[in-house]
C-alpha cells in the first residue's frame, strides 16, 4: 500500500538536489507534489514529466522565496490545483559563504529571507490549510550546531534560526496534532556540496562514516515523519549528518 495515497504535499525548492529527491519519493509513496523553484525551470518541467511517466501528479510552482509574496501565493496555488495541503516541507535554501569582513547587508538579507522568512511565511500559509495530523517539515543543516570553520557563519545563523522556530511552532501547533520538526543534513551530494569538489576531501575528514550522504537519505526521513511513524515526534531536530556533529 502507499503510505500517502490521498495527500497534497508542497515542498518548497524542488527543482534538484535534496528537493527533488523528497518530492519523487513522496509522489512514489502516492502523494500528490505541488514543489517550487526558482532558476531550474528546465529542471523543473523535467521532474514534472518523469512523475506524470511514472503515473504520479506533481505540479512545479515558479517561486522565488526570497520575495514573500511568492511564498504566500504557492501554498494558496498548491490548495487550489491540488484541492488540500496536508504536508509541507521547508527545503529551498542559500548556501551564502564568506568571513564576516567579506559578507555585505545584502547577503544578510538575501539569507534571512530565503533561509528564514521564507520557512515562516509558508509554515505561516500553510497552517491556515493544515488538517489536524498534518505536517511540517524543514531542511535546516547540520552546520547549525557546530560552524566549525570560518566563513559560516551566516548560513549557521540562519540554520539555527530554524530550531527555535521549529520547537516554537511544535507547541503552537499541537493542539491541532499538526507535527514540526527539523532535519539537519550533513554533506550531501548535490549541486550546492558536490561529493567530488577539491573541498570534499577535507570535508570528509569531519565525518564518522567516511562519506557523502545522498539526497534520498534525507527524503527517506521526510516520509517517515510525514507517515504515520512520524505521529508522535514534534519540535524534534533530527541529525542525518554522518556523525558531523558526533
Ligand atoms: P541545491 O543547491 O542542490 O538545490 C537547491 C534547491 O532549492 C533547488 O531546487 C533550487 O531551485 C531551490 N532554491 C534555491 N534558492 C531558491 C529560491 N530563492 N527560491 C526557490 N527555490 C530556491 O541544494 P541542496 O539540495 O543541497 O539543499 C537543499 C536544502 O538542504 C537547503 O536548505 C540546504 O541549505 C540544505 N542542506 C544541504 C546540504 C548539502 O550538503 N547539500 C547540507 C546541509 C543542509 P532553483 O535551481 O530553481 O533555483
Amino acid at each position: 500500500m502507499q503510505e500517502h495515497n490521498s495527500k497534497v504535499a508542497l515542498i518548497t525548492g524542488g527543482s534538484r538536489g535534496i528537493g527533488a529527491a523528497i518530492v519523487k519519493q513522496l509522489s512514489a509513496q502516492g502523494a500528490k507534489v505541488a514543489f517550487t523553484y526558482s532558476k531550474s525551470k528546465i529542471n523543473a518541467e523535467k521532474l514534472v514529466k518523469e512523475i506524470s511517466d511514472l503515473g504520479g501528479h506533481a505540479i512545479a510552482i515558479p517561486a522565488d522565496s526570497v520575495d514573500v509574496k511568492n511564498i504566500i501565493l504557492a501554498v494558496e496555488q498548491t490548495v487550489f490545483l491540488l484541492g488540500q495541503l496536508d504536508i509541507l516541507v521547508n527545503n529551498a535554501g542559500l548556501f551564502a559563504t564568506g568571513k564576516l569582513h567579506q559578507l555585505s547587508m545584502d547577503d544578510f538579507d538575501q539569507t534571512v529571507s530565503i533561509n528564514i522568512r521564507a520557512v515562516f511565511a509558508a509554515s505561516w500559509q500553510a497552517a491556515r490549510h493544515l488538517p489536524d495530523g498534518g505536517r511540517i517539515i524543514s531542511i535546516g543543516s547540520c552546520l547549525a550546531p557546530r560552524a566549525g570553520r570560518a566563513g559560516i557563519s551566516l548560513y549557521s545563523m540562519s540554520k539555527s534560526a530554524l530550531v527555535g522556530l521549529t520547537k516554537g511552532l511544535a507547541h503552537d501547533l499541537g493542539p491541532r496534532r499538526i507535527t514540526v520538526n527539523l532535519i539537519q543534513p550533513g554533506p550531501t551530494d548535490t549541486d550546492m556540496n558536490p561529493a567530488n569538489s577539491p573541498k570534499a576531501v577535507k570535508t570528509l575528514q569531519s565525518l564518522a562514516l567516511p562519506a557523502y550522504g545522498r539526497p534520498e537519505d534525507i527524503a527517506a526521513m521526510v516520509l517517515h515523519l510525514a507517515g504515520p511513524g512520524g505521529n508522535n515526534i514534534t519540535g524534534s531536530v533530527i541529525d542525518i549528518d554522518g556523525g558531523f556533529n558526533a
